[in-house]
């Protein structure tokens, strides 16, 4: 099958991902920050996302990867773009139910509240199911291992090292409120994680 096809399915989905994000932070630039939580190792996990979110374009754009491709075929592709449309859909979700209280590092904004309605009612970080569904559905759609997997890696690091900090944080400023929301809610998998 023509990589063609691959490349205008990640062309699509940068876009979309692009578009659902753009409004949102531009609201939340308008709110102050009360506290920041940035640290250096948060600024390196910053750096690597946006690394994982460009190799795909690239990879797009140019034959910079050769030596990594393979075969473009019907089912992971078809299973790739599944993964990423629920991805995007669950991005656009979690972005409008956390409303001006999100941020792209680890913040607290003035009049912050703690969301607990909507995708946040079963998980505490649907945003990052979301990202998850949309790296698997790249790495699914990429016939090449490094475009293909630049993502799912670049995720895999900034969950692992982020998800605690980000808890601490919250458990800090919400204290009973976010425990109890804690102790109701899973991670990443309604019911599951
Ligand atoms: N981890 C969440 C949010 C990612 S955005 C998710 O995956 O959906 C990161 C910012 O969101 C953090 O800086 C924190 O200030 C804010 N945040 C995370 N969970 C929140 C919640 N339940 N209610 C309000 N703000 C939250």
């Amino acid at each position: 099958m023509n990589p063609w096809i691959a490349k205008a399915v990640v062309l699509a989905g940068t876009v979309v991902m692009m578009a659902i994000r753009a409004p949102h932070g531009r609201r939340s630039r308008n709110v102050k920050v009360a506290k920041s939580h940035k640290t250096p190792l948060e600024t390196g996990i910053l750096v690597l996302a946006w690394v994982g979110f460009f190799v795909p374009l690239i990879w797009v754009a140019s034959p910079a990867f050769w030596f990594a491709e393979y075969p473009l075929r019907t089912v992971p592709l078809l299973a790739g773009v599944i993964c990423l449309v629920m991805g995007l859909w669950l991005f656009y979700r979690s972005h409008a139910d956390l409303g001006t209280n999100w941020s792209l590092s680890l913040e607290v904004r003035e009049g912050h509240r703690l969301i607990t309605h909507g995708v946040y009612r079963e998980v505490r970080h649907p945003m990052y199911s979301a990202l998850a569904l949309y790296s698997v559905g790249q790495a699914l759609v990429i016939p090449n291992w490094v475009a293909g997997l630049s993502n799912l890696v670049a995720f895999a690091v900034l969950f692992a090292l982020r998800v605690g900090a980000e808890e601490r944080m919250m458990a800090q400023q919400f204290g009973n409120e976010y425990a109890a929301y804690t102790a109701r809610t899973k991670r990443l998998l309604p019911r599951v994680w």
